[in-house]
């Protein structure tokens, strides 16, 4: 699985982190909004249901699954 994200969309929120902690990192960004960084570039399928619902809850797309 290999996931995307739009780094200049993302605020910070941490729902993908909640959701995906195996996958998604939030980082510290003095002076702007903290941002996500990938833990892993390619997660194990094992991981795809928190990946998926970590997409899904986030509205503003700036994660996506590619494969
Ligand atoms: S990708 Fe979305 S949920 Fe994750 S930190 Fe960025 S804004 Fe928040």
């Amino acid at each position: 699985m290999k996931i995307k994200i739009d780094p200049a969309l993302c605020q910070g929120h941490g729902v993908c982190q909640d959701e995906a902690p195996e996958v998604f990192r939030v980082v510290e960004n003095p002076g702007a909004y903290d941002h996500v960084e990938l833990v892993v570039e390619s997660p194990e399928e094992g991981l795809r249901p928190g990946v998926e619902r970590a997409v899904r809850y986030y509205p503003n797309r700036v994660l996506s699954i590619e494969g």
